[in-house]
């Protein structure tokens, strides 16, 4: 076999690993006893018109899906105030990272990202043997002056993860605002709202505004992972300009999102109650965290998303000490950040046992 030369220096993306698998290689047979907040899912599960929804679609499943998604495009572009055709579905928000990259850089073009930003982007970035330029953030913050000065002519993509995964950190809305003013036309914006709908309301931007207003350079993602809690079905969208829009959508495979997603997606949009719940669940154990790792000594960084970034200290092996407690959070060693672990905000009582477990490791 000959693969392409940099196929051999790509890094495998080292997820968060399903419960079933941690309780394998540790010999746990309770797998409910398992306490999983490394992946930022929503502990509340699925919205319960969701479910409905998902069941009632079951008998139907021997047929393909409607590869252009022409309801939940309708319905969502209702929502959001904006055409359907400046809405584009992916298995999740990550296919539309994909599409992104596929359109835009080969060798010898660049994206520009935070240095502590989402790692799919620089990921993706080795996968099209492009140039990935991280740009340092203060206080784990992207700098968005700085993100302008590292553009070059040969960069196609600028990413800005708000709220950032995995430090949480949100930039302030007017300073976005300006910087999509700024950005030169040779480049897209990828702004990553992966957690807009948890967000707390005085710090969410307004960048469909500029897409509404006909900027074409500029791309928000969406997802159905996290705050919806669909993270399984993998459904995620992309808002822009029908001109950018129609570029991915040259690039996408004709039944990218299944059938089950977009049914349990449709219904996920009429739960209101589902997604306050949530956002109140999150707010509320964010305090909780603050409270108590402080109390411990350990820091946070103030968080717009469903996790918080802790510096406990010897990130890897605290998390290797948690998972024999029966609790999974994420080492940020790949990050740059070997000090921190990323714990997502679940139920009270999760919280609780996330806490518990951490003291024992820190005594
Ligand atoms: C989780 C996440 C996504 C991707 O989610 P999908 O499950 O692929 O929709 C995208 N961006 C950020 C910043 C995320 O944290």
């Amino acid at each position: 076999m000959t693969p392409r030369d940099f196929i051999s220096d790509l890094r495998v993306y080292e997820p968060g690993k399903p419960i079933d698998e941690v309780a394998r290689d540790l010999g746990f047979d309770d797998v409910a006893a398992i306490v999983k907040v490394a992946s930022n899912e929503n502990e509340l599960g699925p919205s319960p018109m969701a479910i409905e929804a998902m069941q009632a679609a079951i008998p139907e499943m021997h047929r393909y899906p409607d590869g252009g998604a022409f309801h939940l495009k309708r319905k969502l572009a209702g929502k959001l105030d904006v055409a359907p055709d400046q809405l584009l579905f992916g298995c999740g928000s990550n296919e539309l990272i994909v599409f992104l990259a596929h359109v835009f850089l080969e060798p010898g073009r660049n994206l520009v990202m935070g240095a502590e930003a989402f790692a799919v982007y620089f990921l993706v970035a080795a996968l099209y043997n492009a140039e990935c330029v991280r740009v340092p953030m203060p206080a784990h913050t992207h700098d968005l002056d700085a993100l302008l000065e590292a553009i070059t002519p040969e960069t196609r993509l600028v990413a800005v993860c708000n709220p950032n995964n995995p430090t949480g950190t949100m930039v302030a809305p007017a300073a976005l605002d300006r910087f999509i003013e700024q950005l030169p036309e040779h480049v897209v914006a990828i702004i990553d709202e992966a957690y807009f709908e948890v967000m707390p309301e005085a710090m969410k931007p307004d960048v469909l505004k500029h897409i509404r207003a006909g900027r074409e350079n500029v791309l928000v993602l969406r997802t159905f992972s996290k705050g919806y809690g669909l993270a399984g079905l993998r459904i995620g969208y992309a808002i822009g300009h029908p001109n950018l829009i129609g570029l991915l959508n040259q690039v996408r495979q004709p039944f990218n999102v299944n059938a089950m997603a977009q049914a349990a997606a449709m219904a996920a949009l009429d739960d209101v109650t589902h997604i306050v719940e949530t956002r109140e669940m999150v707010r509320a154990g964010l305090t909780f965290f603050e409270n108590e790792l402080s109390a411990l000594g350990v820091e946070t960084v103030p968080s717009g998303a469903n996790f918080i970034l802790a510096k406990t200290g010897r990130g890897r092996e605290v998390f290797e000490q948690l998972q024999k407690r029966k609790v999974i959070v994420r080492p940020m060693d790949p990050y740059g950040l070997p000090e921190q672990v990323r714990i997502t905000v679940g139920t009270p009582e999760q919280n609780q046992q996330v806490v518990n477990a951490l003291k024992e490791v820190l005594a």
